[in-house]
């Protein structure tokens, strides 16, 4: 158990204040293996074991056992079980949000390979009280990331092709800076985007049962389930492997959401699924009626030429590239009467 700023020793200390850094903790930063660390009674050092989920011994507060003082997990000194490494007791670590301590490119990447690979730890080891912005900072990045190094290879074949590359760095520096600019445009889209489904997918779950954690947990979740769009990271082809980052995004979010919340799969799944179904359904509507109703604005040049048809077989309606405006008029005006040389003879 180490501080998160200084990663100094914590153990055998009353929760406050690190002796090293002056940062703040609490018990509750830290996800302990359940049994594997113990905590001592400030008065008689009776050892109490961590049961629950988090490794914490409950009630937080209660009469000892061995003084009878009341006394609270805020004034206990923790320790890990006789015969056991203090690195054996720590559960998961959220690697995100340890960044200070771990460094922020290695941080990153442990981030990403749990969003893709274990998303269920994404959601048992979201800290405590996860910090907003920090899971927004995360997802940025891996959607830039994608963005960047996909459109890479076309910003360098278009400053060839213009033929400027060769006018001078400030070319090159306009367009880099534009293609940044872009970049950061769709990644903060997308940010709304992940919001959204994380809006949704709590609201569903919480229309469908119980929930354990408050919306901004859902949304830090989810947020931080984005870790598969760092492989469309793939110059050229990242539009593509994108489909395949949202599938993935899906199914991470399903394990992480379901672990967080103590939802079922079924459940969870119900719920993050039905977001992107509606948005797939409406899409396709509005594709829909788009075409639908751009039909009669179709001009006539674009309006396919029928075949034409044998002779015997014309009927008065079928009109002919070959006719003249008048001639055209002429039938119109003429209605649903046969012309006289196609009416047969009795
Ligand atoms: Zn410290
Ligand atoms: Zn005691």
């Amino acid at each position: 158990m180490r501080c998160r700023g200084c990663d100094y020793e914590l153990w055998n200390m009353k929760p406050g204040t690190c002796p090293e850094c002056g940062r703040p903790w609490t018990f509750d930063d830290f996800r302990f293996f359940p049994r594997m660390a113990q905590f001592l009674c400030p008065h008689c050092e009776h050892a109490y074991a961590g049961t629950d989920e988090r490794g914490l011994p409950v009630p937080r507060a209660f009469i000892c056992a061995g003084c009878q003082n009341p006394i609270d997990l805020a004034q206990m000194r923790a320790l890990p079980v006789p015969g056991s490494d203090g690195n054996l007791a720590m559960g998961d670590e959220h690697a995100w949000s340890e960044r200070a301590r771990l460094g922020r490119w290695r941080a990153f990447w442990r981030m990403v390979g749990q969003s893709m690979f274990s998303p269920s730890r994404t959601g048992s080891s979201l800290p405590h009280e996860p910090r907003f912005w920090s899971a927004v900072l995360f997802s940025i990045l891996c959607a830039s990331l994608g963005i960047v190094i996909c459109a890479f290879p076309f910003v360098i074949l278009i400053g060839f092709g213009s033929g400027q590359l060769s006018s001078g760095w400030q070319y090159a520096l306009e367009l880099v800076a534009s293609f940044g600019a872009f970049a950061l445009g769709v990644a903060l889209a997308g940010q709304l985007g992940f919001l959204l489904w994380g809006a949704v997918t709590h609201a569903i779950l919480c229309l469908t049962g119980e929930v354990r954690r408050p919306l901004r947990h859902t949304l830090c979740a989810t947020l931080y389930c984005s870790g598969a769009f760092a492989i469309s990271a793939v110059p050229c082809c990242g539009i593509y492997v994108c489909v395949i980052s949202v599938v993935w995004m899906a199914v991470s979010m399903i394990s992480a959401i379901a672990v967080l919340q103590k939802s079922s799969i079924a459940r969870t799944a119900l719920a993050v699924l039905v977001p992107p179904a509606v948005a797939i359904l409406l899409l396709a509507a509005s594709i829909v009626w788009a075409v639908s109703s751009a039909k009669p604005f179709i001009p006539a040049v674009f309006k396919p030429v029928p075949i034409v048809a044998p002779a015997q077989d014309a009927s008065p309606a079928t009109s002919t590239d070959d006719e003249t405006p008048a001639q055209e008029n002429e039938r119109s005006q003429a209605g649903n009467r046969p012309s006289p040389d196609t009416r047969e003879s009795p």
